[in-house]
């Protein structure tokens, strides 16, 4: 039985783990991949996070975990397959996982977020032929060649950044005339001279035979459809929440999110989210770090 367990090891949940084991907890962090990090692992760099400037998401990653290794944080690598909780609000919770079953006094969801797919013809049928999620691991293949990047936001403006340092010519994507994306990297972007932005379109599909050759646009304002050739696209449009598995365990809005403040709890008791899948107006690593301490100051009050 333990005090707590934590589903997640990204931010939030391994920064749970450190609070947690300071304030002599029993408890154990379960996740899907034996790497810890969530999406931080997908982020080619990372210099907003104090104290650790211009770090790669990888070494940031590994940084957190050493951490937790540090300080005798129990890893369990299983995929949590349902969640039952008695009756009473105060009775154990009990994890059910590819790998065993656990019981638990008290819960930190820390599942975080996933990429959202763009939705159009081509893209799951070129999944993994030139269509990517994920710059930093898929970019080296595309070494020289020409990619897309289809977004507006931190993400993928960062991915078109990393990715001009590989390729010959990136296309930026944006369905908008604005970025989303924090403006210190809409100027680094800007100063690549091998970044094209593509204002106000949208993708309508991506073509080719066995790799990706080309993506069709179609511009809002000017009505024009064109067609770009490349050799790969990188979707970055946005992610959704870890939460299917909550749902009637737990309060979740209209977007999948889990109602919680800032004190981290949820509508059940004994029951916290912390990181990207607590509905919250900032999603960051910081931000995902302090959820996971304040979820563990909260679940302190609940379990004495
Ligand atoms: P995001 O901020 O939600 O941006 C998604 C982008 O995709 C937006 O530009 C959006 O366009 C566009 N988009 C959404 N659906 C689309 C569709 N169907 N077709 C075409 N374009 C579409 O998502 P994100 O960039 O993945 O970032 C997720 C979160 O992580 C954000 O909170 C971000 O700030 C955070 N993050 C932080 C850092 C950092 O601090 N260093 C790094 C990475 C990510 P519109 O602009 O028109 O809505």
């Amino acid at each position: 039985m333990y005090d707590v367990l934590i589903l997640g090891a990204g931010p939030a949940g391994l920064g749970a783990a450190i609070y947690g084991i300071r304030a002599g907890l029993k408890l154990a962090v379960i996740d899907r991949s034996p790497v810890s990090g969530g999406q931080v692992l997908n982020t080619y760099e990372v210099d907003n996070y104090l104290g650790l400037p211009m770090i790669s998401g990888a070494d940031i990653s590994d940084k957190f975990r050493e951490h937790a290794d540090k300080f005798g944080v129990e890893f369990i690598t299983a995929e949590v397959t349902g969640i039952e909780q008695g009756e009473n609000q105060e009775d154990i919770k009990i994890v059910k996982t590819d790998n065993g079953i656990y019981e638990t006094r008290a819960l930190i969801l820390a599942t975080g977020a996933e990429h959202v797919q763009l939705g159009v013809k081509g893209e799951k049928e070129l999944a993994g032929m030139g269509v990517s999620y994920c710059a930093t691991c898929d970019g080296a293949f595309f070494r020289k060649r020409t990619v897309a990047v289809v977004g507006g936001g931190d993400v993928a403006v960062e991915d078109a950044i990393f990715l001009a340092g590989l390729c010959a010519k990136v296309y930026l994507i944006h369905r908008r005339d604005k970025l989303r994306a924090a403006n210190i990297l809409q100027k680094r972007l800007m100063a690549l001279e091998n970044v094209e932005i593509i204002w106000d379109s949208e993708v309508k599909e991506i073509k080719g035979d066995d790799m990706v050759e080309s993506v069709e646009i179609f511009n809002k304002k000017s009505g024009e459809s064109g067609s770009l050739d490349v050799n790969g696209v990188f979707i970055a449009v946005g992610v959704r929440p870890i939460t299917e598995l909550f749902k009637g365990l737990v309060d979740i809005d209209e977007s999948g999110y889990i109602i919680a403040g800032e004190d981290c709890r949820t509508s059940a008791d004994g029951i916290y989210a912390a990181g990207d899948i607590r509905k919250k107006p900032m999603r960051q690593i910081i931000t995902a770090v302090a959820d996971g301490a304040n979820a563990v100051n909260s679940l302190q009050n609940y379990l004495t």
